[in-house]
């Protein structure tokens, strides 16, 4: 009962843990779809590291002028003859702005707030440091992620993914740089530039640059996904081992139950043992009682019936018995008793059987025994008894009533006959044997 309520507790613990565990993914994927969110804003209004520039650096005559407003940078612009490819641009330096830029590279979209005040296209370029490639002491050698688009009111803010970014080919034939390095690459971004755009006309622009932003996820997908599966196959490893060291234990407290159990059988089974053989013995000497010779006597009556083994009976019964225990107490006759019955014990043969029939009256069941040496037997122990002291200056005499079974005899009627024997013993002045007549039939 208590192994069963163990076992249920056991099986309920399991379903909180998968219940937990189905919650706590649920609860992961929500929030993972509702915000776990990573976001970089640079908002030009007040962040300082901001400069304008024109091509006039590469020789040009196009002119910038940048003013901060409370919620943006307008650059206005004049693109003028004199460069190859006119240009105006803001830079917004990352990090320390050479090397040390900032990764944008888990980031999965970029947001920009510009506002066009004249047409023409935008770039917009992520320039990356790699230091295979880029020299500290020449800008034009980081790298240029470049995306070029048209500002259009409709689609404000514009919102692009960092795939959309190409590295632009002049500069991957001017550094010659090899294919593998000519992806694009935004882990290390110490500068952002915005710029006019391809072929912009000649002549005066604007434009407002509200907000940058870079939105991702705090971890990414995959690193949600891995942990989450890392975690169900850690719980239920967990479980496999909780599982198995349940299991042993059961194991080992069944083991123990079993060797108790045949602790206990082999107890019950000496007790009963004991408890036959106590059964079948006179408690005051030690010899069989009445049970314990009626098993041998069938063992015997078999023998004799199917090999012919002859069978015989000695009575004996103490003499005046009576006198000993009136005379010496009856704790002195029970000595005389006990010290009889081992006399006679150890005067017979093993396959003999001596058998305390009653009071001061023995019975010796004479195994492969014709009548003759019975009586022989009898005679010897006659005078085995009369001359030993069966207590201290005591003798007893027995007399004795012998007789052999007839083949196929009840066991009553030999007895009948080695009684009467007996009787004429008795009858005839006690301390004497006398025999049954034996005729076959
Ligand atoms: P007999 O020669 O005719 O056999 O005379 P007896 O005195 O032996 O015969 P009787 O049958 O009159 O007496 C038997 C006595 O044996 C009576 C009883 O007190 C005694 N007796 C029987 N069982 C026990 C026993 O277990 N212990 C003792 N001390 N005495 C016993
Ligand atoms: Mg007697
Ligand atoms: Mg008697």
């Amino acid at each position: 009962m208590k192994t069963l309520l163990l076992k249920i507790a056991f099986l309920f613990r399991i379903n909180i843990l998968i219940f937990a565990l189905l919650s706590l993914t649920i609860v992961a994927i929500l929030a993972y779809r509702q915000g776990m969110d990573s976001i970089y804003t640079i908002n030009p209004a007040t962040y300082p590291y901001i400069v304008a520039l024109t091509d006039s650096v590469d020789g040009g005559n196009s002119v910038i002028n940048m003013i901060r407003t409370d919620s943006s940078i307008i650059m206005d612009y004049e693109l003028r003859e004199g460069y190859a490819y006119p240009y105006a641009s803001i830079q917004i330096y990352l990090g320390d702005g050479k090397t040390h830029g900032k990764d944008l590279s888990a980031y999965d979209s970029v947001f920009l707030w510009i506002k066009p005040r004249g047409e023409g296209s935008v770039r917009l370029y992520l320039r990356g440091w790699d230091s295979t490639i880029s020299k500290i002491d020449n800008q034009a050698s980081l790298k240029f992620n470049e995306l070029e688009f048209f500002p259009l009111e409709e689609t404000y803010p514009a919102v692009f993914v960092p795939s959309e970014f190409r590295v632009a080919g002049w500069w991957v034939s001017q550094n010659n740089v090899s294919a593998h390095k000519a992806r694009v690459d935004i882990s290390n971004i110490p500068l952002i530039e915005i710029q006019t755009g391809t072929g912009a006309p000649l002549g005066y622009g604007t434009l407002e640059i509200m907000g940058i932003r870079f939105k991702g996820k705090i971890i990414s997908q995959l690193s949600l996904t891995t942990g989450l599966v890392a975690i169900w196959f850690i719980t239920f490893f967990i479980i496999l081992i909780i599982r198995f060291f349940d299991y042993s234990k059961e194991r080992a407290a069944n083991r123990k139950k079993r060797e108790e159990l045949e602790k206990n059988l082999k107890a019950l089974e000496i007790e009963k043992a004991d408890f036959e053989k106590s059964s079948k013995e006179d408690p005051l000497t030690g010899c069989l009682n009445r049970a314990g010779f009626s098993s041998i006597l069938t063992r015997e009556q078999e023998r004799l019936n199917k090999n012919g083994s002859p069978l015989s009976y000695i009575i004996l019964d103490i003499d005046r018995f009576k006198d000993v225990n009136d005379t010496f107490g009856h704790s002195v006759g029970d000595e005389v008793l006990v010290n009889l019955s081992k006399l006679v014990q150890s005067r017979i043969r093993n396959t003999d059987a001596l058998v305390r029939w009653g009071g001061e009256e023995f019975v010796v069941l004479c195994s492969d025994t014709p009548l003759q040496n019975a009586q022989f037997l009898a005679e010897k122990l006659r005078q085995n008894i009369e001359n030993t002291e069966l207590i201290s200056q005591q003798k007893v005499t027995c007399s004795f009533g012998v007789a052999e079974m007839i083949p196929g005899e009840d066991s009553k009627k030999l007895f009948e006959r080695a009684d009467k024997a007996l009787y004429a013993s008795k009858q005839g002045g006690r301390n004497r044997v006398t025999s049954a007549s034996y005729k076959k039939h």
